[in-house]
Order: C-alpha cells, then sequence, then structure tokens
C-alpha cells in the first residue's frame, strides 16, 4: 500500500542453516519475530513493527520432477508466485495458471491459501517444509480439505521453506491463453493504478465484500489519500500520500456502516502489522 513505519529488524537468510541459526537467536534472545513475503496482503502502522521480520526471498529453489501425469514441482517459499506459474506455463503445467497476477510469494500464497477465478493454492499443493515454532524444519504432507477459504494450516509462528504441487500436463498455448484472459479481466475490474493490498474484507454470507460495501454507499468515501476505489469497492487504494492510520480509521467506518446498515461483520483478508504495540 505504500503506506507504514520501519522495521527495527529485517533478515534475509541465505539458506535453511541461517533461518535455522536466526530463529534460535531470536527465541533465546526473547525477540518476537514474523515471516514477510512480498508484504502484498500487509498493512503496516504509521509507527513500523517491533518485531524482526524474517523475508526468505532467497530462499527460491526450483525443481520438477515428472510423473505420468505431470509433474511435481518443489519450489522455495521465497519464490515469486507469478514467475513459478509462468515457469510451469512453459513446460505445459498446468493447476495454478488462474492465479497468475497474484503479486505474493509462493509461501505467502500457501499461508493465505490464495485463490482467484476459481482457482486457489490448495487444489494443487501436496506438501510443504515448515519451519516450526520450535524451531525445525519438517517435512508436511497436505491435502485439499486441510485448507479453507484463506485459511490454512501454516500457523503464524511457522514459515513454509518450500512447497510441493501436484501439476497435470496442459497444452502450453491453452495456460499462456488463460493467464492473458486472467490479467485483462484483473486490468478492467481491479484498480491496478494505484496503490493497494487486494481485497480488503473476506467474503460474507456467500456474497463477496465488495456488494456490502457498495450497498452501505461507500464508493469513494475518501478519509485523506486513502479511498474506498472506484472501481471495485472491496479495494482500498492508496490515491497519493495516504497514511497507514487514514487505511486503518476506513476500514473501522466500513466495518461499522456495513454493520449498521446492512447488520453484517465483515472480517478483514488483510493483516494489520504493529498497530496494537
Ligand atoms: C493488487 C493485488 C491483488 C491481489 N489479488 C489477490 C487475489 O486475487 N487472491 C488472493 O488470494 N490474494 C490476492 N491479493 C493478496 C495477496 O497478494 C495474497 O494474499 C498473497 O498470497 C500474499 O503473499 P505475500 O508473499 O505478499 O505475503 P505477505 O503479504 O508478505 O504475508 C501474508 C501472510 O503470509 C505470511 N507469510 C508470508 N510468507 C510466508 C512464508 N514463507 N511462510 C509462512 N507464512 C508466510 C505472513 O506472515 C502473513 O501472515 C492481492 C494483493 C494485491 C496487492
Amino acid at each position: 500500500m505504500r503506506v507504514g513505519g520501519p522495521a527495527k529488524w529485517l533478515l534475509y537468510p541465505a539458506d535453511r542453516t541461517d533461518i535455522l541459526a536466526m530463529v534460535r537467536h531470536l527465541n533465546d534472545s526473547g525477540i518476537p519475530y514474523r515471516f514477510l513475503g512480498n508484504g502484498t496482503n500487509i498493512i503496516v502502522s504509521d509507527e513500523g513493527v517491533k518485531a524482526a521480520l524474517i523475508r526468505i526471498t532467497k530462499m527460491t529453489r526450483l525443481a520438477f520432477e515428472k510423473t505420468r501425469d505431470g509433474a511435481i514441482a518443489e519450489v522455495g517459499g521465497g519464490y515469486p508466485l507469478a514467475r513459478f506459474i509462468r515457469e510451469c506455463a512453459k513446460r505445459g503445467l498446468g493447476g495454478l495458471e488462474r492465479l497468475y497476477w497474484i503479486p505474493g510469494s509462493v509461501g505467502g500464497a500457501i499461508k493465505m491459501n490464495a485463490g482467484s477465478f476459481d482457482q486457489s493454492i490448495s487444489d494443487t499443493v501436496i506438501g510443504m517444509d515448515v519451519l516450526t515454532a520450535r524451531g525445525e524444519i519438517i517435512e508436511k504432507a497436505v491435502k485439499f480439505e486441510d485448507f479453507g477459504y484463506r485459511v490454512s494450516p501454516v500457523g503464524r509462528q511457522e514459515c513454509v521453506i518450500a512447497g510441493r504441487f501436484r501439476l497435470r500436463t496442459a497444452d502450453a498455448e491453452d495456460l499462456e491463453q488463460q493467464m492473458e484472459y486472467v490479467y485483462r479481466e484483473r486490468k478492467e475490474r481491479h484498480p491496478m493504478e494505484y496503490p493497494s493490498a487486494g481485497s480488503v474484507f473476506k467474503a460474507a454470507k456467500g456474497r463477496s465484500a465488495w456488494w456490502f460495501v457498495e450497498k452501505a454507499g461507500l464508493r469513494g468515501y475518501r478519509i485523506g489519500d486513502a479511498c474506498v476505489s472506484e472501481k471495485h469497492t472491496n479495494f482500498i487504494v492508496n490515491m497519493g500520500r495516504a497514511r497507514a492510520a487514514d487505511i486503518a480509521a476506513l476500514i473501522g467506518k466500513i466495518k461499522e456502516e456495513v454493520f449498521s446498515k446492512l447488520g453484517v461483520t465483515l472480517e478483514e483478508e488483510v493483516e494489520l502489522w504493529g498497530f496494537n504495540g
């Protein structure tokens, strides 16, 4: 969203040995820590975050192993999701093409069970290597049922070091066309021209959240430079010099109005970091 204050520590582990050592040191020192992917689903307060942030963007190994009807891909949690999807498409491997243009990392997408256009990460992910809160890396098998709507079996103190995906053979040209379709649709429907954190609220009562925001009459509603997008009312956009406090106030206002006018409690899909001390 192009807002937010500083992080006191930002750590980039080079490999598994490195991240294990970092977490052990932080645990021993009593310093709280969190894992940061590409930061596309997070709004950081103007004061910043006190926890140490660990970013695994250097952990990007990518390998494919052929199977009878496709391949198993193993990919580092720090790998950019869109690039991973392009690498799959180039090899004629499908299953993730409709998630193209979600701007996060593979680890962030697994944690959030990212999804779009009727496809979600949980459709193809079959396993992951997870750094646990106890400071060890374990291999974990997962299945579709372990995930929910924007919910995954990854805990807040856990890090997805690598993901394993079962992909099926598909026509490379067809995959390209689907990715192109997704891009065109997004460009038309989403305010891609302004900084945002994607959808602010989760769907509620079987309806997309934009419907409630729209019904509450908040299209274009503005606090400072934070604005409910005219193009898509589940997006808050930064029109220029928004502060994180403006965005947080706007989120509060939307929830209040939707509840008082429609009796529905909206729940944030975005994460707010550093707002409670
Ligand atoms: C323009 C725009 C469009 C978007 N469209 C969509 C969409 O269509 N569908 C959708 O689902 N989302 C969408 N998003 C939201 C966001 O891109 C996704 O949630 C994405 O998966 C977040 O990935 P990230 O790497 O940026 O994670 P971050 O924002 O950095 O982190 C999100 C959460 O994941 C955790 N996390 C990050 N990396 C790891 C890791 N390796 N291991 C464990 N936990 C980790 C963080 O601690 C945090 O809790 C959109 C965002 C934007 C800005």
